[in-house]
């Protein structure tokens, strides 16, 4: 790198400033996108400064602007026969590297800052996978929480009943996220076949008899495990007796649990919106599985595992509270496995206090910027969600792969590329940051790395 010109000191900073303003006001009232987009250009400054041909093609102004957002009207019946109405969102955010990829979140939270800040950490993320995939998320503000089968199903028709005008194969390919897992997968795919009449590829996390991949229920949180590893093996350290945190109980939290014990790591906490349980004995093979029976078949919730596990406690969610009670119990790892921002700087500064030695984040975007910036100056290995949590959407792109070649990978197959993917892009990360002079800091590498190769693409292919 010493070859290149001496750059204009405050370029970098001159130009992501102005269009962090520009963002701010062109898209008021979405915080989480502003965040999401702060801690990006944070890390390009450098990058920009040794890139004026960057600004000069106006790629930060192209890279937030979504290329196209679509938001419907989803109404469907409720089982008294009363008419509801919620709102379908899909942001087509970049298809720069390939047809747009990301998930669907159904959560009452839903709104548009938020799908942008996930479809804008996506593309990021997505080509850093290694695997031609765009960027794109949606969703609904639909709560599936205590809806019945039946009324997920209606729900999920007709959300797709518009939603399949916009996706395809090649087109656009959405997967799970937060209140998405295999049933509305299904209840989706089946929507889709019968309106277009055509078997393809459209959704990832299908079912295994109708096109699904081994592994991608498991993928994020073996992800993220992987990714924690290979951080620790740049310490000569490993995950072997390693105490371990885990928020969340869903999709993400529970693998994580499962990869955890594969590797000899003892995992000892686990959450759902109303509280956390903190086992100091270890969740184990037993009572992980009483955990996948009770969310993914009875869908109760997390404080009935102190019902079975007397020594287990429970420490119910306290809104007031400053801080989460779970981040402040001693442990070696943090797998941050729920929602955005669920670690803010107090819990940063207790986790540090009790000795965290990794963050892995399993969620998308869980540490607030002060968080993020305590872990670094710390010297926690932090492994940013968009490097860690991509195992997920890089097994998706794997399914989209046997899709099209209307073939199935073995279990051990699937696996193996996982695994592979997650040191590539840990290796990706780790040595970028180390170019850019900030050695050791896996966010500038993540960001830095997933920018260039979607920047440099979208200077071949013009002005689109
Ligand atoms: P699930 O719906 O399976 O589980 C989500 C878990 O997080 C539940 O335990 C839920 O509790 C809890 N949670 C959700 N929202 C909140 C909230 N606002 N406050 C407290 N707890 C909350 O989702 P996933 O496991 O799939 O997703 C978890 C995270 O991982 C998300 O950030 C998602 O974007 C990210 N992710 C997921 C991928 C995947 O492949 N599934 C891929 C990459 C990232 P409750 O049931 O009470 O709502």
């Amino acid at each position: 790198m010493s070859t290149v010109m001496e750059p204009p000191k405050k370029a970098g900073a001159d130009y992501t400033n102005q269009i962090l303003n520009l963002v701010k006001a062109k898209n008021p009232a979405e915080p989480e996108f502003h965040q999401a987009v702060m801690e990006v250009f944070e890390s390009l400054r450098p990058v920009l400064e040794r890139h004026p041909e960057y600004h000069e093609a106006k790629i930060l102004e192209r890279i937030t602007e979504p290329e196209r957002v679509l938001m419907f009207r989803v109404p469907w019946f409720d089982d008294q026969g009363k008419v509801q109405v919620n709102r379908g969102f899909r942001i087509e955010m970049n298809s720069a590297i390939g047809p747009y990829k990301g998930g669907l979140r159904f959560h009452p939270s839903v709104n548009l800052g938020i799908l942008k800040f996930l479809a804008f950490e996506q593309v990021f993320k997505n080509s850093l996978t290694t695997l031609p995939m765009g960027g794109g998320k949606g969703g609904s503000d639909f709560d599936p929480k205590g809806k019945s089968d039946n009324e997920v199903m209606r729900f999920c028709q007709s959300f797709m009943t518009e939603l399949c005008r916009h996706i395809g194969p090649d087109t656009d390919v959405p997967a799970g996220d937060i209140g998405v897992g295999g049933r509305e997968i299904g209840f989706m795919f089946g929507q889709y076949k019968r309106l277009r009449n055509e078997f393809t590829g459209v959704l990832t996390g299908k079912g295994l008899a109708w096109g699904g991949s081994l592994i991608r229920p498991e993928a994020t949180g073996y992800g993220c495990v992987y990714f924690a590893n290979e951080m620790l093996k740049t310490r000569k350290d490993t995950l072997e007796g390693k105490v371990c945190l885990i928020s969340g109980s869903g999709n993400v939290s529970q693998y994580t649990v499962e990869k955890l014990l594969d590797l000899g790591a003892k995992p000892v906490t686990l959450s759902d919106s109303d509280g956390s349980i903190y086992d100091a004995d270890g969740i184990d093979r037993d009572k992980l599985a009483f955990v996948m029976e009770l969310k993914n078949n009875r869908r109760g919730r997390i404080q009935e595992y102190t019902s079975k596990f007397k020594k287990a406690i429970y420490s119910a969610t306290d809104k007031k509270l400053d801080h989460n009670w779970l981040w402040n119990i001693k442990a070696d790892c943090a797998f941050p496995s729920a929602t955005q921002n669920e670690i803010n700087a107090k819990d940063a500064a207790n986790l540090i206090k009790n000795g965290v030695k990794v963050v892995s984040e399993g969620a998308n975007m869980p540490s607030t910027l002060e968080a993020t910036k305590a872990f670094l100056d710390a010297k926690v290995l932090y492994g940013p969600a968009k490097a860690a949590n991509a195992g997920g959407v890089a097994t998706s792109g794997l399914e989209m792969a046997q899709n099209s070649m209307r073939i199935s990978w073995t279990r051990e197959e699937v696996d193996d590329r996982l695994h592979k993917i997650m040191i590539a892009i840990h290796q990706n990360c780790y040595e970028t940051a180390e170019k850019y002079g900030t050695p050791g800091n896996l966010v500038n590498g993540a960001n830095i790395a997933g920018f260039l190769k979607v920047a440099n693409s979208m200077l071949d292919q013009g002005l689109v």
